[in-house]
C-alpha cells in the first residue's frame, strides 16, 4: 500500500501571523489517520511551523533548497540549515523554480544527491508546458526530466522520493488535468519507473498530482488508480478548502 500525501505549498505567502493563523486553524481539524499531510511555508516561516505543529501529524516542508553544503551562495539555504530547523522534507523541481531560477534536471539531479545525503525524503516536482502538451510531446518530455534528474540513482534512494507530476498549464490556472489525463500520465510514470528499476518500486513510488485541485475536484482525482495524492497551491492557503482535499480519498 503506497503512501497518500496531500502536501500544501505555500508560496511566497504567509508573513509570521497569517502563518500561526493558518496552522491553528489545520491543527483545529481532524485528519484521516491513512492521509500524510505537509505544509510548504517560506524559509522564514519554518522553525515557527515546525514548533507550531509539534504536537500534530501535519509535517513541514521546505521549498527549496540549495545543493551546497555551505558556503558564498547568497539568499540561498542547504539541507543541514533547513535539517537544523527540523525539517525532513524539500520540494524539489518545482515548475516556478525551472521558470523564474532556470533550475533544469542537471542543477536539479545535484539537489537531489545533495538532499538524499542529508538523508532527506524529497517532493521532486516535473511535467510539461502547454505548447509540449498541445504537440503531443507531453510523454517525451516527462520521461526526459525524470531520466535525467533521478534515473540515475540506486534503488535504495528510492524510498526518499515522491514525485509531484505538474503539469504547467494547470498550476495556479484554475485549468486542471481530467482525472482521464492525470492517470494516463501516472500510469506511463509507474511504467517508465518499472522499465528502468522493477515492478516492486514502481507499485512503491508515491505519485501526486498538482495543478489547481479543488475541494470540488480533488476526489475525483484522487480516486484514479495512480494518483496517490496531490500538491497544492492557491487552495493550501485556506484551511476549510485544503482540509477538505485532505479529506476527499
Ligand atoms: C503548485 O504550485 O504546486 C500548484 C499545484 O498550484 P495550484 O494548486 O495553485 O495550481
Amino acid at each position: 500500500m503506497r503512501d497518500q500525501i496531500v502536501a500544501g505549498n505555500w508560496k511566497m505567502n504567509n508573513d509570521q501571523h497569517e502563518t500561526q493563523t493558518l496552522l491553528t486553524e489545520l491543527k483545529n481539524h481532524n485528519k484521516p489517520e491513512n492521509v500524510r499531510v505537509m505544509v510548504a511555508p517560506a524559509f522564514t516561516q519554518l522553525s515557527q511551523s515546525v514548533s507550531l505543529l509539534a504536537d500534530d501529524a501535519i509535517t513541514v516542508a521546505a521549498q527549496n533548497m540549495n545543493a551546497a553544503a555551505s558556503g558564498a551562495y547568497t539568499g540561498e539555504v542547504s539541507s543541514s540549515m533547513l535539517k537544523g530547523v527540523g525539517v525532513k522534507t524539500v520540494i524539489l523541481g518545482h515548475s516556478e523554480r525551472r521558470s523564474l531560477y532556470h533550475e533544469n534536471n542537471a542543477s536539479l539531479a545535484d539537489k537531489v544527491n545533495s538532499a538524499l545525503e542529508a538523508e532527506m525524503e524529497i517532493i521532486f516536482c516535473f511535467g510539461e508546458q502547454l505548447e509540449e502538451r498541445k504537440s503531443n510531446r507531453h510523454f517525451d518530455v516527462v520521461k526526459a526530466q525524470l531520466s535525467e534528474a533521478l534515473f540515475s540513482l540506486p534503488t535504495s534512494a528510492w524510498s526518499q522520493i515522491v514525485l509531484a507530476y505538474e503539469p504547467v498549464w494547470a498550476i495556479g490556472t484554475g485549468e486542471t488535468a481530467s482525472p482521464a489525463q492525470a492517470q494516463e500520465m501516472h500510469a506511463f510514470i509507474r511504467k517508465l519507473i518499472q522499465d528502468q528499476y522493477n515492478e516492486t518500486l514502481a507499485q512503491e513510488v508515491a505519485i501526486l498530482y498538482g495543478g489547481s485541485v479543488k475541494p470540488g475536484n480533488a476526489q475525483e482525482i484522487f480516486s484514479m488508480e495512480d494518483v496517490d495524492g496531490g500538491l497544492i497551491g492557491g487552495a493550501s492557503l485556506n484551511a476549510n478548502d485544503f482540509m477538505a482535499i485532505v479529506n476527499a480519498f
